[in-house]
């Protein structure tokens, strides 16, 4: 009887999505079919920027799949999305060869997002992220303070973000000698980064590397 009922609900799951390609629906293992996954076009492993001595590496271009992967997280609740993205950023990040032991932060979402959300998106990446890597997640040296509107629907994105995120006060002796891995979703203007680059180094936290998924056009 009970494997009966096992039974069922594994087949309702795998009808629902398990199995299934985020991307194109089709079956698939690890929610990403081999047609969907041949149309990720990695970027080289050269950082596509330097701001202020940091460099942003970016693992792709926000175009077909990652951008529905993204989309998926961040819109339509598929929170298993951030599995998949996670694999593709590892993936990327192995090829930089950098070496170091980081400390993963990301940029957090102001909280009233995330109660609608039910979830911080890129707190899940950081998670999927970290178990590949083992590197430590701090998500509370990185404070939101500010709602803004999302970077997509203004023009001026640098003054929109600004003065919206600060350094935890209390954390900047814990890591003023670690190496910071900023972890983001999409960059356009590289608004958001900069911002919190800034607020590190002015912080006395000099070790950053950014490393973003997908990079939009303006
Ligand atoms: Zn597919």
């Amino acid at each position: 009887m009970l494997s009966g009922i096992t039974k069922l609900l594994k087949s309702l799951a795998n009808f629902l999505y398990i199995n299934k390609c985020i991307v194109c629906n089709k079956n698939a293992e690890n929610f990403l079919c081999s047609e969907c996954k041949k149309q990720i076009n990695y970027l080289s492993p050269y950082p596509i920027k330097i701001y202020k001595k940091v460099p942003v590496y970016c693992c792709s271009i926000y175009e077909a799949s990652i951008k529905k992967l993204i989309k998926s997280l961040k819109f339509y609740r598929k929170k298993h999305s951030s599995t998949v993205l996670s694999k593709i950023l590892f993936e990327y990040f192995s090829k930089l060869n950098i070496g170091k032991n980081f400390v993963i932060i990301y940029p957090p979402a102001f909280f009233s997002k995330n109660i609608r959300r039910g979830y911080c998106h890129m707190e899940l990446i950081a998670k999927e992220f970290q178990k590949l890597t083992d590197f430590e997640i701090e998500k509370k040296l990185i404070k939101k303070i500010k709602y803004t509107k999302p970077q997509y629907k203004v023009r001026n994105r640098k003054k929109n973000i600004e003065g919206s995120f600060a350094v935890n006060k209390n954390l900047i002796q814990k890591y003023k000698n670690s190496s910071v891995l900023l972890l983001d979703d999409i960059t356009t203007s590289g608004a958001t980064i900069e911002n919190i680059t800034d607020i590190l180094l002015e912080a006395g936290i000099s070790d950053i590397t950014c490393l973003v998924i997908a990079k939009a056009g303006n």
